[in-house]
């Protein structure tokens, strides 16, 4: 890693890649095209690579400012990992955390996990279990009709079920609304099982089949993990396997020379650089993706401009255990919308990951705001601790202050698949057949899962690879 200034830089095309952006999408991606054999360099603005990721020891604990885990969904997680060094240092989560609870009238119930516990759950009323046998009858959705997810929740499998099993899983995963999710955009996999089976439980039961043939594993059976060291152990890794990421370069233009190659300028220092390049990979918020990419692609930036960030804060927050009355037995607890809570949900962290806090303390991560409550998340400090520690009192059982919080805010946190969201995604595949040698990875597109990020900064190393080693004559983007 550097963090040195260049010399302004003449020759016509002296990298082979850069990447802007430091986050595991412009990580992985530079990390693959390193292992290729191409020269590659990383710009990222911020003093630590990792973008959102980032672990921070506290007091003996151990907490996440962003994601706490990742689910193994695809073999190129555990193959980036191998390749990274750092197999050794990875951390199954217990089999405790299998147990995840949802909050209703008031208590964290916990979800069933089997047709058995289905039955006699608390969390679905009779008459909601009883509606299930309805969904293999109702027809699909005609294919060039978007639909937000609380339709389809609610059209196939009843209002109840989007309130207590959907709902507080959209705001878990997005922050999101799930009146504007859009369902091809932001569930593929649950677009693709009503259009193949015109039944999400068939098509459950036939395309575990499928998935087991492709390795592949589901999300809801895929295992959650993270390192020893926290999920930085992942991007720090990486940063060192790429070996050029110059921290502290803020990225402010972008532009194209007569020869198809580029021209990237940055701050760094309050000093301007210039760097070429043969090819860029914006690995950047897509805000920041539409300001660098208008001069090349005017019609991108108007679509990338509309992709919503809403804000989450994050509150990480330890007590005493005898403190703390729940047995904190489970992965933590979502908070549906219509139980009007203050935050969306509660991980319990000691629980999943061992090292998470010290003996006889819990550690737990807490997620405020969102598109459902964004005043919250911008709160001051003492309002949203206040808030979270009568969460914690009132749905865990806390009995004594926390030892301390410590509170993380993220302005623009997690993008918004939106209704529309797919029209936007094609603007920017146009761009980059438009303008070769550019390419769009991160997690506006593709999904926003850290696995998500890994599987798309794969495809954009494989094909930015394709194309720097075509002979120029056949290359086409
Ligand atoms: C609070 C939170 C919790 C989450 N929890 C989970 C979870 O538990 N599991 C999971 O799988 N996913 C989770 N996610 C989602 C996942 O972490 C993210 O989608 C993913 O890490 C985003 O990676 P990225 O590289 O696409 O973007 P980012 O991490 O946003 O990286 C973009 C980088 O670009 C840099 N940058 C911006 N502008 C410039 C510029 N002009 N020049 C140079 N650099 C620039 C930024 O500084 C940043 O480092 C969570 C996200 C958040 C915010």
């Amino acid at each position: 890693m550097t963090s040195e200034k260049d010399e302004m830089d003449t020759s016509p095309a002296a990298l082979d890649v850069l990447v802007v952006g430091a986050g595991i999408s412009g990580l992985a991606s530079a990390f693959g095209l390193v292992r290729k054999g191409f020269q590659v360099e990383v710009l990222e603005a911020a003093g630590k690579p990792g973008g959102v990721i980032g672990t921070v020891n506290r007091d003996g604990a151990l907490y996440e400012t962003g994601p706490n885990s990742a689910l193994d969904t695809t073999p190129l997680i555990g193959e980036l990992i191998e390749a990274a060094g750092i197999a050794a240092e990875r951390l199954p989560a217990s089999e405790i955390s299998n147990t995840r609870f949802v909050v209703r009238d008031g208590r964290p119930i916990a979800l069933p996990m089997s047709p058995g516990a289905f039955l006699a759950t608390p969390l679905f009323s009779p008459l909601a279990k009883a509606r299930l046998a309805l969904e293999p009858f109702i027809r699909r959705q005609p294919l060039d009709q978007e639909e937000a997810i609380a339709h389809f929740v609610r059209r196939r499998l009843g209002r109840e079920f989007l309130d207590y099993a959907i709902e507080p899983f959209v705001a878990g995963i997005y922050a999101g609304d799930p009146d504007r999710l859009s369902v091809p955009a932001a569930f593929p996999k649950l677009h693709a099982l009503e259009q193949r089976y015109g039944s999400l439980i068939v098509g459950a039961i036939l395309g575990a089949r499928e998935r087991k043939k492709r390795a592949e594993k589901a999300k809801n059976t895929a295992k959650s993990f993270s390192f020893r060291g926290g999920m930085q152990t992942l991007t720090d890794a990486l940063a060192r396997g790429i070996g050029r990421v110059t921290l502290g370069a803020r990225v402010v233009s972008l532009s194209r020379l007569s020869d198809g190659s580029f021209v990237v300028v940055y701050d760094l220092d309050g000093e301007t650089i210039t760097r070429h390049a043969r090819s860029v990979v914006l690995s950047v918020p897509a805000s920041e993706a539409a300001r660098l990419a208008y001069p090349l692609a005017p019609d991108a930036t108007r679509a990338l401009q509309e992709i919503l960030y809403p804000p989450v804060t994050v509150v990480a927050t330890a007590y005493r255990r005898e403190d703390v009355t729940h047995d904190l037995g489970g992965f933590g607890f979502l908070a549906p919308r219509v139980e009007g809570r203050a935050v969306l949900g509660t991980l319990f962290s000691s629980s999943m990951f061992e090292g998470r806090a010290p003996a006889g303390q819990v550690l737990l991560t807490n997620f405020v705001g969102g598109r459902r409550n964004p005043e919250l998340a911008a709160a001051d400090d003492e309002v949203i601790v206040g808030k979270v520690a009568a969460e914690h009192r009132a749905l865990l059982g806390a009995r004594a202050p926390a030892l301390w919080n410590v509170v993380t805010r993220w302005p623009r946190a997690i993008p918004q698949y939106e209704l529309g969201h797919l029209g936007r995604v094609a603007k920017v595949t146009e761009a980059e057949k438009a303008v070769p040698g550019l390419k769009f990875c991160a997690n506006y597109r593709g999904g926003v899962s850290v696995g998500d990020c890994i599987a798309n900064a794969h495809a954009t190393a494989e094909s930015l690879g394709a194309w720097l080693r075509a002979p120029v004559t056949a290359r086409v983007s």
